[in-house]
């Protein structure tokens, strides 16, 4: 199996080759976590979860190393604990804020069938230089301000762009074209309108940490290039996230990263996922179409919203609707009644090939409805392999019945009638029951069993 990934940097899809095939390294942005993580926020971690299970899969679950950060410094956080807890210090609140915060996102993450990355570090564990001597952002300011990239002005370290020659080659932005739009003195403590914060000021009001330059808190960026060469060294395989953190975010941890190690690469493979709408439109809370994880997992099973995000490649846009959501839960209905209980197989050799060409997760489902009517043990192990069939077929039905508000127990007691009705051939009464039936959305379907003995099942209309 030939893995190809397409990078943005490079622009194209290439075979992937590791730089250690004994420990292969990937490192995905993490929520900022100030609220419940919305839909879209669900799909890189799903999308990078399949690509982990792949990698796994392909060099050994020992020989991957995945990295996804949380995001625990961040204005919006200092916004949200002043009004969430007002009586308590700041570092109290935030830390109330951010530690629920981040328990919701696991829950949400879990029930949609990911697996935890190897190393989930917390930015605050990151500011200040550690006793395990693993990286650290104060550190990499220091060596960027030491090897001529950054510089202090205005209270603030900054990012000089100017030092790199090839600054914007992610985005495809060059700094001339940057500099002829910018707007004048806007900022005009900068060298350059493209030179970014590094480290800045904290009032009594935020939370801060005593550095070389005072007390401050670090700029975004720079969490990301402190804590994936914390775990994964100064240049690794892959690095992952939305279309929208392109730029400034990921073209800034690739200055940041290269200036301070002076390494000509940060990571091998650039991936980006496409944005998520719903029903057409941005999602946004003034339009009413803004979902958190969590509101839909009250109303879905999370492996319902896990396959209908995998329906759409990952580069592209995804729109989410309800009719897609509904046909995703029809599916694997199906799948499961099919081969949940089915425990032979191993994951089918045409599903890892779709997923290995860039995760082709299209041709992926091609193949795996190819295996429902071919090779149900294959598809039982194919689906575990991604994340499905978390319960037994049993579990599934109850679920998918309590959920569609049906009294499960009342709906068999009512087909045990029909068939004792049918056995003494009362016709009458089971038509009655099955009218019944109908009335509450059940369908009934009358088949036989291994042993060719009548069985009748149902599913809501
Ligand atoms: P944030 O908490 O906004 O930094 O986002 C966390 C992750 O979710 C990042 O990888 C974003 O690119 C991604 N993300 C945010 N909104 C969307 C969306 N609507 N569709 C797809 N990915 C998104
Ligand atoms: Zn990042």
């Amino acid at each position: 199996m030939e893995l190809r990934l397409y990078d943005t940097l490079t622009r194209e899809k290439r075979p992937f080759v590791p730089l250690d095939p004994n420990n292969v390294r990937m490192y995905v942005c993490g929520p900022t976590v100030y609220d419940f993580a919305h839909i879209g926020n669900a799909r890189p971690v799903i999308v990078f979860d399949v690509l982990f299970r792949l990698l796994r899969h392909r060099y050994g679950a020992e020989h991957v190393t995945y990295v996804r950060n949380i995001t625990d410094v961040d204005d919006k956080i200092n916004d949200r604990a002043a009004r969430d807890f007002p009586g308590l210090p700041l570092n109290e609140a935030i830390r109330k804020v951010t530690e629920k915060t981040a328990s919701q996102f696991h829950a949400d993450v879990t029930a949609l069938g990911c697996l935890l990355p190897t190393f989930e570090p917390r930015a605050t564990d990151f500011v200040l230089p550690r006793a395990d001597g693993k990286a650290d952002m104060v550190t990499l300011i220091r060596q960027l301000i030491a090897r001529g990239h950054a510089y202090e002005a205005g209270g603030e370290v900054l990012f000089d762009t100017q030092s790199m020659p090839d600054y914007g080659a992610l985005s495809g932005r060059k700094l001339d074209e940057q500099l002829a739009g910018a707007r004048v003195a806007v900022e005009a403590h900068k060298r350059n309108p493209a030179d970014f914060v590094l480290w800045k000021q904290s009032t009594e009001n935020e939370p801060g940490w005593e550095s070389p330059w005072g007390r401050g808190r670090p700029g975004w960026h720079i969490e990301c290039s402190a804590m994936s060469a914390a775990y994964l060294g100064n240049v690794f395989d892959i690095h992952g996230g939305g279309v929208d953190l392109i730029f400034p975010h990921h073209e800034n941890e690739i200055a940041q990263s290269r200036c301070a190690h002076g390494t000509p690469t940060m990571a091998n493979y650039w991936m980006h996922n496409g944005f998520l709408e719903v029903e057409g439109e941005k999602m946004s809370k003034s339009l009413g179409n803004f979902f958190t994880i969590h509101e839909l997992l009250a109303d879905w099973p999370g492996e319902v919203l896990r396959l209908t995000m995998l329906k759409t490649h990952y580069r592209s846009p995804i729109d989410w609707t309800l009719k897609s959501v509904e046909e995703s839960a029809r599916t694997l209905d199906d799948w499961y009644r099919a081969s949940a209980d089915v425990r032979s197989g191993k994951p089918a050799a045409s599903v890892l090939e779709a997923l290995a060409d860039d995760l082709n997760t299209a041709q992926m489902l091609a193949a795996l409805h190819g295996l429902r009517n071919s090779d149900t043990g294959a598809l039982a192990a194919s689906l575990r392999f991604l994340g499905f069939l978390s319960e037994s077929n049993a579990q599934w039905e109850g679920r998918r019945q309590t959920a569609s508000g049906v009294d499960a127990d009342r709906v068999n007691a009512l087909i045990a009638d029909r068939a004792a009705a049918r056995a003494r051939k009362d016709f009458k009464e089971s038509d009655r029951i099955r009218d019944e039936l109908a009335a509450m959305g059940v369908v009934l379907k009358d088949g036989k069993d291994a042993e060719g003995k009548p069985v009748t099942t149902w599913e809501m209309a």
